[in-house]
């Protein structure tokens, strides 16, 4: 299966940091395999088509502040790159308010009672604060901190409560400090103070890139085509299921095909970035039997995405819109031909509607036609179509959207990477691999960071040491969504 008899490199998942890992590892020389479980490459960043549109998971825009990153996706994506601003909005009290919030226009629609209140809080806050600084709890403490009750209750504590099920109380306050940027209020002064110098700030915030065609899954695609250009390869519809340990290296992995039957695949260094209890649950050293994978605890969101046709040109200028309030059951909705164009109807457009939701609950088990009139009626109650103008392109899930910020994640996190680390020809990374809420730019880093010096090792000492340099380029995320 190796294309090359240097060494061998097994990467587990091919989303974005798997793929940016396997180019890095294949550049150095050695001999690199890819193994995916899904039948396509992109991971949560990967597309469909349907009838003509180019189907992503939710709205995706890609930016870095790393030159390298940015470089090598544009490297990656060629001619076929279209570079936009983004036009997002929120849904509230009946109103649409730009997002990140512009003070001109929240001050003009926001209710002067509200507004009065917002204020008085936010004031309050600062003054208790000054008074009595005190570390932040939680995630509702670390926003009524910075922004005041009011503002947290409207734009933050809906919101999140809505996306994560669970009261902001027992969200950890990584969570806020990782997602919310502060530049957004800081931005906003600036534009009060210094005319024009809030605007450009917001501008450079807000451009990102995107495939002109193909959807962001695009952007998988061509990594993968460059992988193989390097030699390197991919097995898709391979679910790995186990990792042999011999004396302490992981030496082999099992991957269960489409067809049930399992696969052996020999390797001299892993990269894994598939969820970090799967690895745990999966390494199998043939004595003391394998991990737990539930023992981690380590808990993740799961997101059902609606995407639906109307018969009409565009709903709206925006790319995408959220939708905080408890009263509708999605939290966001995407109109894809917003982010390109290119190549589709003219007189027709795509919206995606997502539900986030719990392997347990009822949105999860939702049979897909009652979740499309819900994503409908939705869609109605906030004008942005009439009931009864939709038609269901498709329907898709994601078990690992989001990695949950509990309040003894950390821990969690740090116990299992540190089972991880006990087998030194293993690096896990990624968003998956570190139960890390990142970016794509930030996956793509952590891919290429892994691999770093991969190929000229066997011994592949230094997990700890790129871990953490993981967690750093991790650390720059922020937006919020
Ligand atoms: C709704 C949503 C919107 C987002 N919007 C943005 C955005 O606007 N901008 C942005 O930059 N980022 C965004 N992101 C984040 C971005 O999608 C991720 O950070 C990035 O795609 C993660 O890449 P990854 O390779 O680290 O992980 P993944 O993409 O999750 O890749 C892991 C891979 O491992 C595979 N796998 C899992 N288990 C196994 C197994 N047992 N065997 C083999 N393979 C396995 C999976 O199929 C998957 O392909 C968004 C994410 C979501 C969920």
């Amino acid at each position: 299966m190796y294309a090359r008899p240097s060494m061998r490199v097994l990467v587990l998942g091919a989303g974005l940091a798997g793929l940016s890992a396997a180019v890095r590892a294949a550049r150095e020389g050695a001999s690199v395999l890819v193994v995916e479980g899904a039948g396509q490459v992109g991971g949560l960043a990967s597309s469909i088509q349907v009838d003509g549109w180019w189907l992503d998971h939710g709205p995706h825009r890609f930016w870095s502040r790393d030159e390298r990153t940015l470089a090598f996706a544009r490297q990656m994506l060629g001619e076929n790159i279209v570079e936009s601003e983004r036009r997002s909005r929120i849904v509230l009290l009946g109103r649409s308010f730009e997002y990140p919030l512009r003070p001109g226009d929240a001050l003009s629609k926001l209710p002067a009672r509200i507004l009065a209140r917002a204020i008085a809080d936010w004031l309050l806050e600062r003054a208790r604060h000054w008074a009595r600084p005190r570390p932040d709890a939680n995630f509702e403490d670390w926003v009524v901190k910075r922004f005041g009750r009011t503002l947290h209750e409207l734009f933050f504590g809906q919101y999140t409560e809505k996306a994560w099920g669970a009261p902001c109380s027992t969200i950890s306050a990584d969570w806020a400090a990782q997602r919310i940027s502060q530049t957004g209020l800081l931005d906003a002064a600036a534009s009060m103070l210094l005319p024009g110098r809030g605007a450009e700030q917001r501008s450079l915030a807000a451009r990102f890139l995107y495939p002109k065609r193909g959807g962001i899954g695009a952007l998988a695609q061509a990594c993968a085509t460059h992988l193989r250009e390097l030699g390197g390869e991919i097995a898709l519809e391979a679910r790995v299921e186990r990792v042999e340990l011999h004396g302490g290296r992981a030496r082999a992995i099992h991957a269960r095909r489409a067809d049930g039957g399992v696969e052996r695949f020999d390797c001299d260094a892993l990269i894994s970035t598939i969820p970090l209890p799967r690895l745990l649950g999966a390494l199998d050293d043939g004595t003391s039997g394998r991990n737990d994978a539930g023992a981690s605890g380590l808990r993740h969101r799961a997101v059902r995405f609606v995407h639906l046709e109307v018969a009409r040109p565009r709903l709206s200028p925006n790319h995408w819109i959220y939708l905080p309030e408890k009263h509708l059951a999605a939290h966001r909705a995407t109109e894809f031909k917003n982010f390109s164009d290119h190549g589709l109807p003219v007189d027709r457009t795509a919206v995606c509607v997502e539900f986030t939701c719990a392997k347990d609950d009822a949105l999860w088990s939702m049979p897909e036609r009652e979740l499309a009139r819900l994503a409908e009626s939705d869609l109605a109650r906030i004008g942005l179509l009439e009931q009864g103008e939709a038609r269901l392109l498709a329907t898709q899930v994601l078990e690992h959207a989001y990695p949950i910020y509990d309040l003894g994640y950390k821990r969690r996190v740090d116990a299992a990477l540190a089972i991880a680390k006990t087998v030194p020809n293993i690096r896990t990374t990624g968003r998956q691999g570190l139960h890390r809420y990142n970016n794509m730019d930030h996956s793509l880093a952590m891919g290429w960071h892994a691999a770093k010096g991969l190929a000229n090792t066997l011994d592949a000492t230094r997990p700890v040491r790129e871990a953490r340099a993981d967690e750093r380029v991790a650390a720059e995320s922020r937006w919020f969504g």
